[in-house]
Formats: C-alpha cells, sequence, structure tokens
C-alpha cells in the first residue's frame, strides 16, 4: 500500500511523530539530506549512540559500505514517489560491530524528510549465517571426499555429484544433465538397480550396495556403498548414495583366492601331506622322541562328531603361535599400536613425562605411563626372539635404577 493509500501523509505531523514513539520498533526522521532529524526507540540499547549522538550523525555515517548504494537507491525511489519501501541493510553500532536492519521507510515530501521503522533482525541473520556456514562445510566434506557421492532424482538424472564421481567416471560438468545413472551402471546391473530404486522409494534404505560403474571411456569398475531415499513431506524426492570404488581390494581377493586354489591343488597332488582342517591336539605320545600327536574332531576324520581321539604317527611337530600381545588388560595410559603391541621410548613421538625436575623424554623402554617399562615381545617393534628380550630387559633396569633416584 502507498503511503497515500495509508493515508500516512495527509495524517497531522504530532498524530504520525506520537505513533513512531509508541512503537515498539525503532523509529526517526531522516531528511532528504541524510541527517537524523528524530530518533525515538532504544536506538541507544542497539547502536550505542545516545539520541544526541544520533541527532549529529547522516546515514553515511551509520551505514556500513557495502551496503550503502542499494539503501541510497531505495530511498531515492521512495523520495521520487514510490510506495513505502521495506528493505535490509547492515548499520555500524559505536563498538564498530554491525547490525541487520529490517526498514519501513515512507518519504514526506512536504517535510522534505524520510519517515523510518527499523527493527533489528540480527539474530535471523546469525542463525542463517551459521546454516549456510555449516551447509558450505558439509558440501567441503563431499567434494573432498574420495568416495562417489551422488544424489540422483526420480527420473534417474542426477542433481548433485562430487568431484571423485567426475574424477572416475571421466565425465565433465557439462556432460552431467545429459545422463542418467543406467549411463553410468554395467548393463548387467540394470535390473538390480531399478528393483533397489523402487525399494529405495518405498521407504527401505541399503548399507551394502554393490555395483559395477562404467566410466565414459568404457572401463568398468565395482563399487560397493549405501544408499538411501530422500523423502520430502512424504514424497520421494530423491536417492543418495555413498560409493567407494573396491577394484583394488576385488583384485587382491581374486589374487588370493587364485593362490589358496593352487596351492590346495598342489597339496591334493602330494600324497604324503593329509590336510585335516579343525582338529584340536589332545596331547604328544611318544618316549624318548615325538611318536604320535593325538587329535580330536574336525571334518574327515574317522573321530569327527564322536569326539573321539585320534592317534596320528608323527615324528615331528610345528606350531605357529604368537604374534597376538595379551594388553587388553592394560590401562589406557599405556598406549598401544593398532595390534595391541605397547609403544614406547621413541616411538612415542613428542610425548614428554612430567617430573619434579621438568620434563623429560621417555627413557628407551619406557611407556606412556612415566616409570613403566615394558620389553621383550610385548614391545611394538622388538625383534620377537629370547636374546633381543633378555637385552631388553638388562636395558630396562638401568634406566627403572635411573626413575627410582629420581
Ligand atoms: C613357537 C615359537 C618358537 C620360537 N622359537 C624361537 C627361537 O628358536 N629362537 C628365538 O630366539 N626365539 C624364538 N621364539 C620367540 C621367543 O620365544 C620370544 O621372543 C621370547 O620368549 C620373548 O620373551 P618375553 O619374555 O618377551 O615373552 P615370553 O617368553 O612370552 O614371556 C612372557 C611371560 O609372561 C606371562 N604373562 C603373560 N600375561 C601375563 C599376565 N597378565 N600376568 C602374568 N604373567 C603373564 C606369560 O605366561 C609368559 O610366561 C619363538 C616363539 C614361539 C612362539
Amino acid at each position: 500500500m502507498s503511503p497515500k493509500q495509508l493515508g500516512i501523509d495527509s495524517w497531522p505531523q504530532n498524530v504520525a511523530a506520537r505513533l513512531l514513539d509508541l512503537s515498539v520498533d525503532l523509529s526517526c526522521v531522516i531528511g532528504f539530506d541524510g541527517h537524523f532529524r528524530e530518533a525515538a526507540g532504544d536506538w541507544e540499547g542497539l547502536l550505542g549512540w545516545t539520541p544526541t549522538e544520533m541527532l549529529s550523525l547522516s546515514l553515511t555515517d551509520l551505514m556500513y559500505d557495502a551496503d550503502a548504494v542499494a539503501t541510497f537507491a531505495d530511498l531515492e525511489s521512495i523520495r521520487a514517489g514510490s510506495a513505502a519501501v521495506r528493505f535490509q541493510n547492515r548499520v555500524r553500532a559505536k563498538d564498530g560491530t554491525l547490525r541487520w536492519l529490517l526498514w519501513t521507510v515512507t518519504a514526506i515530501p512536504v517535510e522534505q524528510a524520510y519517515r523510518a521503522v527499523a527493527c533489528d533482525v540480527t539474530p535471523g541473520h546469525d542463525a542463517e549465517a551459521l546454516v549456510l556456514e555449516s551447509e558450505r562445510r558439509y558440501q567441503d566434506l563431499i567434494e573432498s571426499a574420495h568416495d562417489i557421492v551422488q544424489s540422483i532424482l526420480p527420473d534417474g538424472h542426477f542433481q548433485f555429484v562430487n568431484r571423485a564421481w567426475h574424477e572416475l567416471l571421466g565425465y565433465t560438468t557439462e556432460e552431467l544433465p545429459g545422463l542418467t545413472l543406467f549411463d553410468i551402471v554395467d548393463k548387467v546391473d540394470h535390473d538390480h538397480c531399478t528393483l533397489l530404486i523402487g525399494q529405495l522409494m518405498s521407504g527401505m534404505s541399503f548399507d551394502s550396495v554393490e555395483v559395477t560403474f562404467v566410466a565414459k571411456d568404457g572401463h568398468t569398475f565395482p563399487v560397493e556403498g549405501n544408499a538411501t531415499g530422500r523423502f520430502r513431506e512424504g514424497e520421494y524426492v530423491a536417492t543418495h548414495t555413498f560409493f567407494r570404488d573396491v577394484s583394488d581390494r576385488k583384485q587382491a581377493q581374486a589374487l588370493t583366492a587364485a593362490y589358496q586354489h593352487q596351492l590346495e591343488d598342489e597339496v591334493a597332488e602330494r600324497s604324503n601331506i593329509n590336510v585335516r582342517c579343525g582338529v584340536s591336539i589332545d596331547s604328544l605320545e611318544g618316549t624318548d622322541r615325538l611318536e604320535g600327536v593325538l587329535i580330536r574332531g574336525g571334518e574327515g576324520s574317522g573321530a569327527a562328531g564322536s569326539g573321539a581321539p585320534e592317534l596320528l604317527p608323527a615324528s615331528a611337530l610345528f606350531v605357529f603361535i604368537g604374534a597376538s600381545p595379551r594388553t587388553d588388560w592394560l590401562p589406557p595410559q599405556v598406549l598401544r599400536d593398532s595390534r595391541g603391541f605397547i609403544l614406547t621410548g621413541p616411538a612415542l613421538g613428542d610425548q614428554h613425562h612430567q617430573t619434579a625436575d621438568g620434563d623429560r623424554d621417555p627413557f628407551l623402554y619406557e611407556t606412556s605411563a612415566a616409570g613403566v617399562f615394558a620389553v621383550g615381545d610385548v614391545r611394538a617393534g622388538s625383534l620377537k626372539r629370547v636374546a633381543s628380550a633378555v637385552g631388553e630387559g638388562s636395558v630396562a633396569v638401568q634406566f627403572v635404577h635411573q626413575v627410582l633416584r629420581s
């Protein structure tokens, strides 16, 4: 509604002024020259300028530079006869901080002035900025992920894909709008994907999806990942998938399977090798030397199922055990590597021990717990030999004495 329609410009000046005073928002009269003539409301609480200071200021003093052009253009249009205008801009508080104000301004030509009501909308902008920041971080994360991330619309086209998607599939951003999911999925998986999307549309989601992708140059590669349907107000709007290229793993698995097959074939061909899986050794038999091994259970043995022991003649027994440290009972202060071996000395990196005499590096073989030492097999990086375990123990004793003396 225009000021005319509102009748504001025909109101007696004292009525308009009183209404401005009553407003819970901030109100003011600003001359066409930009100087404040009146300022009602708690401007001081918001911007820190006292009422007297406000009247010595012009809009240019308050305005944040980046918003000045748009603001003055709005004011100019009101002055030229536009209806009351609402706009937002940032103004400077006395302490230099910026506040967002929502202005409603009308021009009163007879007074050569604008009458304006302003409302502080900074909190809304802060919240919006936080949401934008969080969205930006999320996008950065998706963009920098090594996984292939894609959002697929119900018609099969892509809503968005990440950098890894472009790198692995070889398509450019310009080519994306012309592609659908079925252009990047191997034909053998088309039915599987159609079925999958149907299930996603019905609200299911999948943690372990395996399909084969076809890159632009025609090469195929297996991917594994998860897929979820996205719904807005109950309506299916997109499918989000996160896939990882598992070519290397699949190749390694195939190689391992091939080697295992080869080994099994070679063992099967040798008449002097008899493989018995799943048995346990009950006892070793013999007088002066090993003569037999008493085993129990296992597939393919006469004793299978009955649990009865079976004596196998044997003159030698090789035992492959160890390499699994039993350190899980230790407190978390004693740091271990990913396999449970205890870290000591230089392996602790920059860690220091605090003592009465100040910080010191951990001693050789000293753990992350000051005064606690680890040697031998249980220590990360040790040689796993009797002689070295004994040697490490004798060295550690010297440091134990030093700790006790300190
Ligand atoms: C089958 C096999 C063959 C080997 N052959 C050789 C070889 O020919 N030459 C060679 O140099 N090295 C050989 N080794 C390696 C050698 O045995 C080890 O390097 C050496 O014994 C390490 O000594 P250690 O004192 O660190 O540990 P260990 O000898 O294992 O001593 C650790 C001791 O701590 C005890 N223990 C564990 N947990 C606890 C607990 N919570 N509370 C109390 N006690 C506990 C264990 O029962 C054990 O007695 C062989 C190892 C194996 C498994």
